[in-house]
Formats: structure tokens, C-alpha cells, sequence
């Protein structure tokens, strides 16, 4: 035998010392499950290309986010699916009676401790299903980052009035989140942290989430506003400006594309970072689990952990729900 040989397998030899050894460690403190809030009342509708994950009306969305509770999830992420959708998005603000306003207030009594993260954008809200206000430019509707600075800033600020603990602005917006920060700030709620959707791709795997969020553009694509997929250097730009901005978390948007990125991201900036398992994502490990030919849990388990692995410290993931299976 040669004696040189270097034996690594030595620390592989059981589970024991496998566990001694084991650099990534996950843990249901690391995950986030999105919820998706529909208008109306005992809504629990189920998404087609999402199997396993429901729009909730208000009343519904409680007894749903308590069952996530008991999972151990302590942190969830809000998108809201209104009654009209307008030019403006106007129910982002509807202080009163806005569907994720609506939701705050019922999650915030009825399920204390719960970590409430708001998405804030217009897809959702506005009936062109941009991610912001239009203007027309050589004939053309694009979408205009600066006047749409405004309208985020008071999306934001109606959500923190009604209970966020957490904003996420996902529109990739120019200047969107320093302008949020210091509307939050103006209206005392500096306490409220910003999670930067700083490096999201236009990217094909979000097909499945259009039909959750019923936000897709009713013409035209976001590629104008989110990332190229060929671009790495520009993700890093992205996030530096965000940070410049006062953004306390940034993310990375999808994820197992991207762990480059993530990698990169966490490397450059030692920011609390975020990756974002997006519906397609979870789409298709839902759709091999089906058929038999994937273990769901050893999957999932698998990519949180490369996530992980690859430097994130928070997975926002529609699988969030299952990680209490196979974290004891
Ligand atoms: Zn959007």
C-alpha cells in the first residue's frame, strides 16, 4: 500500500463523525415562506403550477400562517393579489382597507411573533402589470423608474403604519430603495429594515409565480428594469448601490441559477444575504417528486443546504414549510 496516500474518507465514516465535521448547518431560523393574500372571503385556492401552495383570503391566510408557526417557520413574506388593480397600483396604499394592509393587521393579532416581511411593488396592483408607473417614450410604454420613486415610498410606509416588520422592495427600481429608506425614516420608522431584491433577474423561472400573484405583464417583458442572466459584474454593481442606500439585507433572485452570484455577493459584501428559491424552481422539483423520480425532502434539504453552502444566510423558498421534516 502506498503510504502517502491521503485518506479523507476517514472523517466520512459515519454519521457521527460526518455530523462532527459538517461546515454548513441549516436551520428553520434561516427560512422564509412566501403567502400569497387574496381578496375576498374563505378563499383557499390552490395554484395549478404550484401544487401544494394556496391563495388566501385574509380570514383563511390565519389558521395557514399559525399551522407555519407550529412548523417552526418564524419569518414570512407577503404578496397580495387585490380586488382592482389600477394605472397607479393605488392598493398599496390604501392605508384603510389595502388587501396586504388588511392582512397585517389580522396576522399581527392573531399570530404574535410572527416575522411579517411585505413585498412592496406594483405587478400585483397595477391592471398593465408592470412593476411601476408607464410613460410612453418613442411611442413606446416603459417603465418610468423616477416617478414611480414616490408611489414606493408610500407603498412602503402604509405597510410599516399597518404592521410590517420587514419591507422587500422587488421592483429592481432605481434609486427605490434610499428613497424608501427615507420616507420609513421621515415617518418614524427607522426601525424597519429593508430587504433588497438587489440583484433579481428577468429571468424564466418565475413562470409559476404569475399564475400565484396574478401579476404578469399585459405587454412587454421586465427586462428593462430586472437583470440580464448573462451578467454577473452588473449583479455586483446592483447590490454595492443598494448597500450604499442603506439596504439591511440583499438577495439574489432566482437561486440555483445563480449560487455564482450568491457566492460572489456574499464574498464582496458581507451583507446578510438572501436567495430566493422562486416558483419555478420549486415547480420542478414538485413536478419530478410527482412523477417518482426525485426524494422531495432529500432534494429540498439538499438545495437549502447549497444555498446555504454558497453564502446565503436567509432562503426565502415555497418549500420553507417542509424543512421541519428533516430538520429535528
Ligand atoms: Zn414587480
Amino acid at each position: 500500500m502506498n503510504e502517502f496516500i491521503q485518506r479523507l474518507s476517514r472523517m466520512r465514516a459515519n454519521e457521527t463523525i460526518r455530523s462532527m465535521v459538517r461546515e454548513t448547518i441549516l436551520s428553520v431560523d434561516d427560512l422564509i415562506q412566501p403567502v400569497f393574500i387574496h381578496h375576498g372571503e374563505n378563499v383557499r385556492n390552490e395554484i395549478s403550477s404550484m401544487p401544494g401552495q394556496f391563495q388566501w383570503s385574509v380570514d383563511k391566510s390565519i389558521d395557514y400562517v399559525k399551522s407555519l408557526q407550529d412548523c417552526g417557520i418564524k419569518a414570512i413574506l407577503l404578496f397580495g393579489i387585490p380586488e382592482k388593480k389600477d394605472p397607479q397600483g393605488t392598493d398599496t396604499w390604501n392605508d384603510k382597507n389595502g388587501i396586504i394592509q388588511n392582512a397585517l393587521r389580522a396576522l399581527r393579532e392573531a399570530v404574535p411573533g410572527m416575522l411579517l416581511i411585505t413585498d412592496v411593488c406594483f405587478c400585483e396592483y397595477t391592471d398593465h402589470g408592470h412593476c411601476g408607473l408607464l410613460i410612453e417614450r418613442n411611442g413606446e410604454y416603459v417603465l418610468d423608474h423616477d416617478t414611480t420613486l414616490n408611489n414606493l415610498a408610500l407603498q412602503a410606509v402604509s405597510h410599516a403604519k399597518a404592521g410590517a416588520d420587514m419591507v422587500a422592495p422587488s421592483g429592481m427600481i432605481d434609486g427605490g430603495v434610499g428613497v424608501i429608506r427615507e420616507s420609513l425614516d421621515e415617518q418614524g420608522f427607522s426601525h424597519v429594515p429593508i430587504m433588497a431584491y438587489s440583484a433579481k433577474y428577468a429571468s424564466n423561472f418565475y413562470g409559476p409565480f404569475r399564475d400565484a400573484a396574478q401579476g404578469s405583464p399585459q405587454f412587454g417583458d421586465r427586462k428593462s428594469y430586472q437583470m440580464d442572466f448573462a451578467n454577473s459584474h452588473e449583479a455586483m454593481r446592483e447590490i454595492d448601490v443598494d448597500v450604499s442606500e442603506n439596504a439591511d439585507l440583499v438577495m439574489v433572485k432566482p437561486a440555483l441559477s445563480y449560487m455564482d452570484i450568491i457566492y460572489r455577493a456574499k464574498e464582496s459584501f458581507k451583507m446578510p444575504t438572501v436567495a430566493y428559491n422562486v416558483s419555478g424552481e420549486y415547480a420542478m422539483v414538485k413536478a419530478a417528486a410527482e412523477k417518482g423520480w426525485l426524494d422531495e425532502e432529500k432534494i429540498v434539504q439538499e438545495i437549502f443546504t447549497s444555498l446555504k453552502r454558497a453564502g446565503a444566510d436567509l432562503i426565502i423558498s415555497y418549500h420553507a414549510e417542509m424543512a421541519y421534516k428533516f430538520l429535528k
